[in-house]
């Protein structure tokens, strides 16, 4: 199923992602993982695309099996700027042969030994290309506090307005820990003439010291009352994970009432987190 048909037809949507793995023996645990976190019945799952090694490979691998085995409509992630054009039209004809409706279109983090593409410098190229094959339901990245590269949160709109109008059908956001930043940008974009669906991303955390590397490299910042939390009990993995799973749940539930449809947790692997935020939302979504 489209994920445009998804937030056309439901009043409330609960999306849940997992990562594929970097080697072959890890994949019997990561299909564990995807599972257990399908038999929540999340309204669909994405699974994130690593370009190098078999990683994409294992990417594909994963969609497939949500789609073939569970019954889960996948997401497939596909990320262009460690790719040239060969590569991806290669990527896009395996996902087109297996059925997988939906591409999340990246441009990808640019690696530490970037020599430059000839091929690809943004997503929107990318999506242009993925519309092309007239098949698919391509979702976007946005940034509710701007991209880390863009100098100012409306120059990145700008270039959102671009990705879009090559054909974006809905945007999944970058996580954030405020939900009144999200609200502001989703003002700002409608402004800015950008009317498709935005999945609202949320994460819930479980790690201190992962979150905070993980602040510099999004571009999303912590509220002084989360970062408090993250202060007090990010040693403690027990405390960090439940009061982690209690921010975000609280932060879904405003979403929700705010008129907000679709909220995607970044599950990261974890079916005990994605089982608890399902609980906590059981009367709601
Ligand atoms: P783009 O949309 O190309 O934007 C990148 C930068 O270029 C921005 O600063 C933008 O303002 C600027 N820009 C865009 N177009 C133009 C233009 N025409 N002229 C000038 N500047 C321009 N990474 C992975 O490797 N795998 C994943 O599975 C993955 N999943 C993600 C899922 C979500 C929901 C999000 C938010 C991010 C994900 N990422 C993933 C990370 C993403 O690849 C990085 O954030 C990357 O740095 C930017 O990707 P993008 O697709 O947003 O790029």
């Amino acid at each position: 199923m489209k994920i445009t048909d998804i937030l056309n037809s439901k009043k409330a949507v609960l999306s849940f992602e997992v990562f594929p793995p970097k080697t072959g023996d890890a994949f019997d645990g990561v299909v564990a993982a995807v599972d257990k976190i399908a038999s929540l019945r999340p309204d669909f799952m994405s699974v994130t695309y690593g370009a190098g090694g078999g990683t994409s490979e294992y990417s594909a691998a994963i969609a497939e099996h949500m789609k073939n085995d569970l019954g889960v409509t996948p997401l497939a992630h596909l990320s262009c700027i460690s790719s040239n054009r060969a590569d991806v039209h290669e990527k896009l004809l395996r996902l087109k042969n297996a059925g997988i409706e939906n591409i999340l279109a990246l441009r990808g983090d640019i690696p530490k030994d970037f020599a430059g593409n000839l091929d690809y410098a943004y997503a929107s190229q990318l999506v242009a290309e993925i519309k092309s094959y007239g098949c698919f339901c391509i979702g976007g990245a946005c940034y509710p506090e701007g991209h880390p590269e863009s100098g100012t949160l409306f120059s990145d709109i700008d270039n959102l307005k671009i990705k879009v109008d090559a054909g974006c059908d809905f945007l999944t956001s970058q996580m954030f820990f405020d939900n009144d930043a999200f609200y502001s940008f989703l003002s700002k974009i409608r402004e800015a003439g950008i009317y498709v669906p935005v999945i609202a991303g949320i994460m819930p955390v479980t790690n201190g010291k992962q979150i905070k590397r993980m602040m510099s490299l999004s571009g999303s910042t912590l509220p002084a009352r989360f970062k408090r939390i993250i202060d007090r009990f990010g040693d403690n993995p027990a405390a960090m994970t439940q009061a982690g799973i209690a921010y975000a749940t609280e932060q879904i539930i405003d979403l929700y009432a705010n008129g907000v449809k679709a909220v995607h947790v970044y599950s990261m692997n974890k079916p005990a987190v994605a089982a608890a935020i399902r609980a906590n939302l059981s009367e709601i979504v």
